[in-house]
């Protein structure tokens, strides 16, 4: 797999500074080795006019193949040779996105120590990438890069063989990019897109490169127009990852516009705006109104009801007011993750007192929940089928029974400023339904009424004057009957 990089210069500006940038000098030809192979770098030319720097990724179809068994494309199923004999070794595909983070490290992070500016100024640059794979065809690869900035993005389909015209078109293009961009940009989109366009990554994606695309992608990609294509097929089409990285481009977007608006303020009032240096994740955000909320009503014991990954268990651990914190989901695999998370095996004794995993369905009434001060349903509700909704309502309000529940779940009104998701879709794969904030409102007043609750609402995340915030929050608080009362 082959990739070049040329720009163009002046004898006060030496193309061949193009080697500074990427940390790796015109005269030498070097070979580094990568996991899948050996990347060479050489200078095909390099003079004060004009300077290609070539980046040649020579595969080991058989180290890829150890690598990669059993995940993503190693070869067609029914074919036990086609693991060996593919286009992996000549097609521009994961493997190239890889080694050119190895490679060109430095440079995709913009930085230049050898001569400091030159990383930061646009350098006129043409990159010529002569077999890409690309589902999706030319037509994709031109809406892919054509809002980045380039001055001309020309990618032609690569005939199946010349000879036989008849053949039709392969499922390469040759790329050819030309603009005036900074180099570590122009590395950047090299690095998401091409294995976007392969859509075939050749390891199993994990939470680390939702970071690895936030970096790669900043500056362009939250407000690209097919970033929801980019990032799901950047994370391999996991839900749960994508979602993730929707979230944190759309605080980006927040924090942008957030940015802005403090401006704007700045100038009209005196300074009593406080800004803050990091969008904190919707998720974050929750948790601590969680905390807050369990904090009010002097909670000690309590249930994370679906705690999923368990990462509110880990919170409210880590504070000494919570004596007892049990996590309650009908999934092992998540309950797996928990443990893992918590390091449950490697807990000191008075630690390993205080938490519990246990596996239990919340459409069931459980002897096991009874007795604790409050329970937490954090974005779990939207997970059962409305019908399955009085069994759970039953089971923790009815059997349960605790002094205080919270109950978290989007409110769908907000849908429409997460620019990221089509109109009328959920924010995510397994929510059966999303509610309103009267839908929600309603629900949790006829849940207090049944079960004696009296309920309060609050709102998690920016609350829009328009379609409220992005969360909503009920907290209920069991009302004390006249028998108890007595009793007390
Ligand atoms: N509370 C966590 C996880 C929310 S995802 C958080 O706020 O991040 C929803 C979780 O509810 C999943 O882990 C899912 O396995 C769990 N869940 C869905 N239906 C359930 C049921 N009937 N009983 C118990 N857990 C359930």
């Amino acid at each position: 797999m082959f990739l070049t990089i040329s720009t163009t210069g002046t004898p006060e500006r030496p193309a061949t500074d193009l080697g500074f940038l990427l940390h790796k000098h015109p005269d030498k030809a070097q070979a580094f080795s990568t996991s899948h192979g050996t990347a060479h770098v050489f200078y095909p030319e390099a003079s004060p006019e004009r300077c290609t720097a070539a980046l040649l990724l020579e595969v080991d179809p058989v180290a890829l193949v150890r690598r990669s068994r059993g995940k993503g494309r190693g070869g067609a199923p029914d074919s036990a040779l086609a693991q060996y004999v593919n286009d992996r070794p000549y097609a521009a595909s994961s493997l190239l996105a890889v080694a050119m983070g190895t490679v060109f490290r430095s440079a995709l992070r913009g930085v230049c120590a050898a001569r400091p500016g030159l990383a930061d100024r646009p350098l006129p640059l043409r990159i010529e990438i002569p077999a890409l794979p690309a589902r999706g065809g030319a037509d994709l690869v031109r809406a892919l890069f054509g809002p980045l900035g380039w001055t001309s993005v020309d990618a032609e389909p690569v005939a199946l063989d010349e000879r036989f015209p008849g053949w039709g078109d392969s499922r390469y293009v040759r790329l050819v990019l030309e603009g005036e961009l900074r180099l570590a940009d122009a590395l950047r989109h090299l690095y998401v897109l091409l294995p976007v366009l392969d859509d075939a990554k050749h390891y199993w994606v994990t939470t680390d490169e939702v970071d690895k695309l936030l970096r790669a992608g900043e500056g362009w990609l939250a407000d690209h127009p097919e970033h929801k294509l980019i990032t799901s097929r950047y994370l391999s089409r996991r839900w749960g990852l994508t979602r993730q990285a929707m979230e944190r481009l759309e605080l980006v977007r927040l924090a942008e516009a957030d940015d802005l608006d403090v401006e704007d303020v700045d100038n009209a009032v005196d300074d009593t705006t406080d800004t803050e240096d990091r969008p904190v994740p919707l998720a974050e955000q929750r948790r601590e109104a969680i905390l807050r909320a369990l904090h009010a009503a002097g909670a000690g014991t309590v249930l994370d009801l679906g705690c999923g990954q368990g990462q509110l268990v880990q919170a409210l651990l880590q504070d000494v007011r919570f004596t007892r914190v049990v996590g309650v989901d009908v999934s092992v695999r998540a309950l797996t993750v928990a443990a893992r998370r918590l390091r449950l095996e490697r807990m000191g004794e008075r630690q390993a007192a205080r938490v519990k995993l246990i596996q239990g369905s919340l459409a069931y009434t459980d002897k096991r929940l009874q007795g604790y001060d409050a329970a937490v349903l954090s974005e779990v509700v939207e997970h059962l089928d409305l019908p399955r909704l009085p069994a759970l309502e039953y089971a923790v309000f009815g059997s349960a029974r605790p002094a205080t529940v919270i109950v978290t779940t989007p409110n769908v009104e907000y849908n429409v400023r997460w620019e990221t998701l089509p109109a009328g879709h959920v924010r995510h794969g397994d929510h059966r339904f999303e509610w309103t904030r009267e839908e929600f409102r309603d629900w949790a007043r006829g849940v207090g009424e049944r079960h004696g609750y009296g309920v309060e609402f609050v709102p998690v995340g920016p609350d829009d004057p328009e379609v409220g915030p992005p969360t909503q929050m009920a907290v209920f608080a069991r009302v004390a009957t006249a028998r108890q009362e007595k009793a007390a």
